[in-house]
């Protein structure tokens, strides 16, 4: 450890008082106390600028302990206030996307590891399936947090009422192919990303004539039905273990945060299935049947984004290889605008489950 290289994080403070350490982490908006007795401890921890060696932090610091000082970084890299210098970032990284690397440094305990992470973003073949509301603003936002390679399917064109929520579709796309006019807008802005356009409708016979490889694939299509489409994907994913996230969606002033599946280790959409179906009959037990059928049910710009973003962010982390951090696995979350509510309801991955139990069909 002595010839180690570490940086104490940028976004991380630091207050000393009485003996006590206390450790803002801005990023996670965490925070935690240690007990210290060493007055220069502040001085010391500054002193990781990501260029000095702990032997060269020792030779400053002569009055500290060596092996009091290696448990104290081993601690402080698990609580992710230190990160591991073992190579430096390439230019582009700092000049294009130092926001990206500052928040993968949340995520990983060394310089190589963040430089990995972002690779292996750019490098995935994500497929999303449905560009609708939810479905253009993952596409835009994977791309801009560093996504190259994306496929976009979608049979549909571009209507007027589609300008109210999507950001990347204008007056003059009216009538034009969804996928045409998504791949152009986002290859303006970032004209090194792949983009392959399917324009085909989901049906089951679909991933017969595409069954590419695929990283990640998002369902964001809701015809005939969220349901339909959902199963249609979790089945070739689940056969090919690709890990796979149901985009979410908006119901009244309730948006549907979608859960994110990863073969044979969390719940799948059929253990959602089973245990949603026994939930919604206990609740319609007894209940009149709604007498009207097709409700136009309302919906906006922020709440489809919010599916998004969140939808995004374990995408990201998929992608990037950082499993432990996923959000959605397990839980289907409502979030109520109008209230502010999030309700997390938790489903297990069951053992009994026809898809991915123990004698399940695809395990
Ligand atoms: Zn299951």
């Amino acid at each position: 450890m002595v010839d180690d290289i570490y940086r104490l994080k940028s976004s991380i403070a630091l207050v000393y008082d009485d003996n006590i350490l206390d450790v803002f982490l801005s990023n996670l908006r965490e925070q935690f106390k240690i007990r210290v007795e060493y007055e220069e401890i502040l001085d010391l921890l500054f002193s990781f600028d990501g260029e000095k060696t702990v032997n060269d932090v020792l030779k400053v610091y002569r009055n500290i302990d060596g092996d009091d000082l290696f448990d104290l970084i081993s601690f402080l890299i698990k609580k992710n206030v230190l990160i591991k210098v073992d190579c430096e970032y390439p230019e582009s990284f700092l000049s294009e996307q130092y926001r990206l690397v500052n928040f993968f440094e949340d995520y990983c305990s060394s310089t190589s590891d963040v430089i990995a992470s972002l690779k292996l973003i750019s490098t995935s073949n994500v497929m999303i399936v449905g560009l609708g509301a939810v479905g253009t603003w993952i596409s835009e936002s994977l791309i801009r947090s560093g996504l190259k390679n994306i496929t976009l399917v979608d049979d549909d064109t571009v209507e007027f009422s589609n300008l109210h929520r999507q950001g990347m579709f204008f007056e003059e796309d009216i009538d034009k192919f969804k996928v045409d006019v998504l791949s152009e807008n986002l290859c303006s802005v970032f004209p090194d990303v792949k983009i392959n356009k399917i324009k085909d409708k989901l049906t089951s016979e679909f991933f017969s004539k595409y069954n590419d490889t695929y990283d990640l694939i998002i369902n964001c299509a809701d015809k005939p039905s969220v349901d339909e489409t959902t199963r249609i994907i979790a089945k070739f994913c689940m056969k090919n273990k690709i890990p796979h996230i149901v985009g979410g969606g908006y119901n009244l002033h309730l948006t549907l945060i979608g859960q994110t599946v990863i073969p044979n280790r969390t719940a799948c959409v059929m253990c959602f299935e089973k245990h949603l179906q026994k939930i919604n009959d206990a609740d319609l037990n007894g209940v009149k049947k709604l007498t009207r059928k097709n409700r136009r049910i309302g919906s906006f710009s922020p709440l489809s984004t919010i599916a998004a973003s969140l939808a995004t962010i374990d995408a990201l982390k998929i992608v990037s290889g950082k499993y432990d951090r996923i959000s959605n696995c397990n839980a289907r979350i409502e979030f109520n605008v109008r209230e502010r509510d999030i309700d997390k309801h938790l489903v297990e991955k069951n053992d009994d489950c026809e898809w991915c139990g123990n004698n399940g069909l695809y395990k």
